[in-house]
């Protein structure tokens, strides 16, 4: 199915015509936030995963997916947006800047800007998803905190889904803008080669801890009162992680581990070309360490 839905876009894109259109949709949250909702469908018409910036007065957090750039462009020539604040350098999130530029200013944390002034080549298979990022000229070092209105945001550190991701706290309303922290599968068992999943978990348990009313997940969208949310997550990783310990001290390989475990792979990860694996994650579950 997806070989010819990718054979088709692929030709589309030849004919300068997307044959499916791109999903684009705005919601409004409150009188301060809006969604600004980016995918690409599949052949049902749903999203294959909704990749979501968020608009709070003048500026916003992520941009959307690349695959969405003709729609994110209208948005941009009609809103002022003055600012554009990047959680991380994943296509989902920073895709949609190039649409804001020159006219706002880009802002992520300094390690990252070179990778959205120099975006990878991306596996075919997530140039299908999201698409391919289109080079950044200026991006700015994130500041520690900005306001918007009598908004006032803190840049936290949200490290384990990629190192140096951010999420945005507002104490006043205790929302937290939560980029991909806390991960959109309860069961999670996929993980991404630059994913540390005890670091993940360290960072969920600092999430459980604090005072937020809601958290605005990159592609789940805003959950209130997030606590059970999160921990449901942070339990079936530490338990999967207990169980793939003891059966590693047992001297069982990776492969072994996985098979015991009955952790089985949707059916397109052979397409994602190992950006996602079940041995990443049971490795880092094995090998990585949570941070002192
Ligand atoms: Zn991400």
């Amino acid at each position: 199915m997806l070989e010819k839905r990718r054979h088709n876009h692929t030709e589309g894109i030849k004919l300068g015509i997307a044959c499916t259109p791109l999903m684009f949709e705005i919601e409004h949250f409150s009188d301060d936030v809006t969604l600004i909702k980016t995918a690409t469908p599949m052949e049902d018409r749903n999203p294959i995963m909704w990749a979501i910036a968020y608009r709070v007065g003048n500026i916003l957090i992520d941009a959307g997916c690349p695959n969405a750039l003709d729609d994110i462009e209208k948005y941009a020539a009609t809103e002022q947006i003055e600012e554009v604040y990047v959680t991380h350098p994943h296509e989902d999130h920073y895709g949609g800047c190039s649409a804001f530029a020159p006219g706002s200013t880009i802002y992520a944390a300094e390690p990252d800007i070179e990778i959205l002034k120099n975006p990878p080549t991306l596996p075919e298979f997530f140039q299908f998803v999201w698409g391919q990022p289109k080079p950044l000229e200026e991006v700015e070092k994130l500041p520690s905190k900005f306001s918007v209105g009598d908004l006032d945001f803190e840049v936290v550190p949200l490290p384990g889904h990629m190192q140096h991701m951010v999420g945005f706290y507002e104490p006043h309303r205790k929302w937290l803008f939560s980029a991909d922290a806390v991960p959109l599968p309860t069961r999670k068992f996929i993980a991404m080669p630059e994913e540390n999943i005890p670091v993940m978990v360290q960072t969920m348990q600092k999430l459980v801890q604090m005072d937020i009313e809601v958290l605005f997940d990159a592609h789940k969208g805003p959950v209130r009162s997030p606590a059970q949310h999160i921990q449901a997550r942070i339990d079936f990783i530490v338990e999967t992680q207990k169980k793939a310990l003891k059966l590693h001290v047992e001297g069982k390989s990776i492969e072994k581990i996985q098979e015991i475990l009955g952790l089985e792979g949707p059916w397109y990860i052979g397409l994602t070309e190992y950006r996602f694996r079940i041995d990443h994650f049971i490795k880092s579950l094995l090998f990585d360490k949570a941070e002192k």
